[in-house]
């Protein structure tokens, strides 16, 4: 499988589905890594949810200490820091699998492998690498990353936390205080983000912490939080905290360059960590309406619930589908860069940040479906879900922290549609001379012809060119009209995200679909077919409703009534699907295998 789609192309570049990675192509090195790590939750995890939900922090320490035992913490980590050095889709996968249960092993994974090892993997210098990270790698001691502050949360770079260097120039003096901090009540090594005198940017830092000598840190209660409750949650304080010169991460004034590299990586596999989460709550949805009985019958083979439950199976399958095609994609680049002859470091840092528009849209699309999927899951429990007896109220709760952190989801559509906008500008992303086409295109004469679309897909593929023609249009005319000033339109970027978003999502669903039906037959994929179908009839749905908002918000006159005719037009099916039937063939499925069974 070569990639030839650089980050951000997707949307203007059509993908041939023999070049993407789907979750049906992992090695036999990656299905043994998911089955223990699966197994792992199975028997240490899933036993212990009522004790995640009263608090048990030290719990939550122990099975990740088990965790590095297992190697599973260092899956990321080079093999010369003692880490296991497997690729990005295998990381990715155990982000997935180790996430299903409890959002709270989920995040204190998520801080510890993510932003609480890789500022040293990929910025620390070989001493500091050497010194920290196989400890890290091995779960002998635990990370946490201090950014956050009571004045600084999404503005990120404007912390007041101060680093002043000692007149021998031996170390530096840090004071200031960070809330929020995950791991804080179990970390042995903080890495914390500083500025020095009056920088402009933040300096990272890493910070060695004993509780026999606290060097001038203190910590708050635990955060009394709506989910994640055995999650650590603290705030922490720094009086005169000594730190070595020499552990000062990368350079002075770097550390906002670093904490937005850290976020990247940490934002895809966020949405990876919403999968298996997702999956579960399907498989115990699924389950209870089999089991529960209302009219004298399953409550499963009522319409209503069945549409809930196609729906969730939709939204996972293509979240699966986006997910590992943006994973493959980005370890196929770290994989060329190392070949050019970069570091592991440098390639890893390039490789995400190439693809750091779909990290972001990924993070908001893989943590709004697990919102929904338990909330659709409380609904099919009726009462019971509403009771914190069942798993869908605290899954729910849980869910709730992805759409917050790892930047918030209207910071990351913000960020994603500003960085495709830069991609184009500076010419990475021939963005421009596609959107001349479709404008082009708008004021010609449009074609009547009646294609033939007997080929499977073959009408999804050409509406996937037209709701790309969608963002096309109605960006490349907001940019045209607003330049740099669109950043303060931020309903129009949020606009423009949402449809960037679906169509990222639908044309992964299908792609995999399309895969799978070539390689294993379509008789055997027929579901996955109707998923596929149904994730895209709803997305051409909800771009029509974004991009018409983003229209008649800055367009007037004639413009406005071209660009809305280009609307129907490029939203328009030839045949339209017969949803009610796609619904019904996936729950028909789902209800028959009694599970998530794609
Ligand atoms: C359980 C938990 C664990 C966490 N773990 C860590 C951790 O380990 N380390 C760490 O450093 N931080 C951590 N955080 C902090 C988290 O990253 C921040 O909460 C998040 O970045 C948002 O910052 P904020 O809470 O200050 O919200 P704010 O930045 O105040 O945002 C409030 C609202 O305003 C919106 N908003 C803000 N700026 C803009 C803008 N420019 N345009 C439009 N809308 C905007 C936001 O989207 C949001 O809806 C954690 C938070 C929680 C709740």
């Amino acid at each position: 499988m070569e990639n030839t789609i650089r980050g951000g192309q997707f949307l203007v570049k059509e993908a041939n589905c023999e070049n993407i990675f789907t979750p049906e192509d992992f090695n036999e090195e990656q299905k043994m890594m998911k089955d223990s790590v699966k197994e792992f939750i199975e028997r240490e995890v899933a036993p212990n949810q009522e004790r995640f939900e009263k608090k048990d922090y030290a719990l939550t320490e122990a099975l990740m200490r088990k965790a590095g035992e297992l190697g599973f913490l260092g899956v990321a980590v080079p093999e010369n820091y003692d880490g296991l050095g497997m690729g990005f889709v295998s990381t990715m996968l155990v982000c997935d699998y180790i996430s299903g249960v409890t959002g709270s092993l989920a995040t204190a994974f998520g801080a510890h492998t993510g932003i609480g090892t890789m500022p040293i993997t990929l910025y620390g210098n070989e001493e500091q690498k050497k010194k920290y990270v196989p400890k890290l790698a091995s779960g002998e001691w635990f990370g946490a990353y201090c950014l956050t502050e009571p004045g600084a949360g999404s503005d990120a770079n404007s912390g007041k936390t101060k680093a002043v260097l000692s007149e021998d120039g031996k170390y530096y003096s840090i004071s200031g205080q960070k809330m929020w901090i995950s791991n804080a009540g179990f970390a042995n090594l903080f890495i914390v983000f500083a500025r020095i005198e009056d920088d402009k940017n933040i300096t990272g830092f890493i910070l060695e912490y004993d509780k026999d000598n606290p060097n001038g840190v203190s910590f708050g209660e635990e955060e009394k939080k709506l989910g994640i409750h055995s999650s650590s949650t603290r705030q922490v304080f720094f009086n005169e905290t000594k730190i070595p010169v020499e552990n000062m991460l990368s350079e002075r004034g770097n550390g906002f360059k670093i904490a937005m590299n850290a976020l990247n990586i940490g934002r895809i596999k966020l949405a990876a960590a919403c999968l298996d989460a997702q999956r579960r709550v399907i498989d115990d949805s699924v389950k209870y309406a089999n089991e529960r009985v209302q009219f004298k019958v399953p409550i499963s083979s009522f319409e209503a619930i069945q549409y809930k439950l196609a729906e969730m199976a939709t939204s996972a399958y293509v979240g699966e589908a986006a997910s590992y095609r943006a994973a493959y994609d980005i370890e196929n680049r770290i994989n060329k860069r190392i070949a050019e002859g970069n570091t592991h470091a440098e390639a890893e840092l390039k490789g995400v940040e190439e693809y750091a528009i779909e990290c972001s849209l990924l993070k908001v699309a893989c943590s709004e479906d697990i919102q929904n999927c338990s909330d659709e899951g409380i609904q099919i429990y009726g009462g019971m879900g509403f009771s914190a007896d069942t798993p869908m109220e605290a899954a729910w709760r849980d869910a709730r922290i992805s759409r917050i952190y790892e930047g918030t989801n209207e910071i990351n559509r913000m960020h994603a549609v500003g960085m495709l906008i830069k991609k184009a500008m500076k010419g990475h992303v021939d963005f421009l001379g596609p959107a001349q086409a479709v404008a082009d295109e708008l004021t010609g004469i449009p074609s009547f012809d009646m294609p033939d679309y007997g080929e499977l897909f073959s009408e999804e593929k050409e509406i996937i060119k037209k709701l790309k023609k969608v963002f096309l249009m109605t960006a490349g005319s907001a940019v045209q009209k607003y330049g740099p000033e669109l950043e303060s339109h931020q309903q129009l970027l949020l606009a423009s995200a949402d449809i960037l978003i679906e169509i990222y999502m639908a044309e992964s669903g299908i792609l995999r679909a399309e895969k799978n039906a070539k390689r294993f037959g379509e008789d055997s994929q027929k579901e996955q077919i109707a998923m596929a179908k149904l994730y895209l009839y709803n997305a051409v749905e909800k771009i029509t409703q974004k991009a018409k908002e983003g229209i008649i918000s800055f367009a007037e006159g004639d413009e406005q009534k071209m660009m809305l005719m280009g609307l129907k037009r490029f939203t328009k099916y030839q045949q339209y699907p017969n949803v009610a039937a796609l619904r019904k063939e996936i729950a028909e499925k789902l209800i028959t295998e009694n599970k998530y069974c794609f």
